[in-house]
């Protein structure tokens, strides 16, 4: 049996293929961006593709826990966006 990497949605605390999970990241300039890639230098979150759990990508108290930084709300609006953007192309 092949072994599948798992990950926990920062969120739900599920443990999920890594493959399904959305990973934002905080680059090493303190940005915080999506990384639709999973392969971005910095420290990782994932989130998995829940409507809940993406709902609280706003969520500036968790992202920043998460993600050990001080997270702006406008960047993770721009996060949610761009994870949005993504799912959508999924799934054409
Ligand atoms: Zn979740």
């Amino acid at each position: 049996m092949r072994k599948i990497p798992m990950r926990t949605c920062v969120m739900c605390r599920k443990k999920t293929d890594k493959r399904e999970l959305l990973r934002i990241v905080r680059t090493p300039q303190g940005d915080v961006v999506f990384d639709p890639t999973g392969k971005q230098n910095g420290r990782g979150a994932y989130v998995c593709s829940d409507d809940s759990c993406l709902n609280s990508v706003k969520n500036v108290k968790k992202v920043s826990a998460a993600l050990d930084v001080t997270a702006k709300a406008e960047q993770l609006e721009e996060v949610l966006k761009k994870i949005r953007e993504y799912l959508d192309e999924k799934r054409v």
